[in-house]
């Protein structure tokens, strides 16, 4: 029963990095512009992060995974 709910709380954490990550690629890694997206028919809006705790480190993976493809901020 533990691990299962272990396990569930794994799952709904790595959902919620997926929804990050792609809010994140939708944006080119601005982080602000994902709490102020206003593309309501988007299948994501709902699930966007909603506040900005946790996306920078997210931020810096995409940047490690994928070194090149976003452009630095200015
Ligand atoms: S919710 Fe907004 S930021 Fe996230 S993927 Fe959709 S359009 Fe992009």
């Amino acid at each position: 029963m533990r691990t299962n709910k272990l396990n569930l709380r794994r799952e709904i954490k790595n959902l919620n990095k997926a929804i990050a990550m792609k809010c994140l690629d939708c944006v080119c890694c601005q982080a602000k512009e994902v709490l102020r997206c206003q593309i309501t028919g988007c299948p994501l809006w709902n699930l966007r992060p909603k506040r900005l705790k946790g996306l920078y480190t997210i931020i810096r993976e995409l940047k490690k995974k994928n070194p090149g493809y976003y452009q630095a901020e200015s």
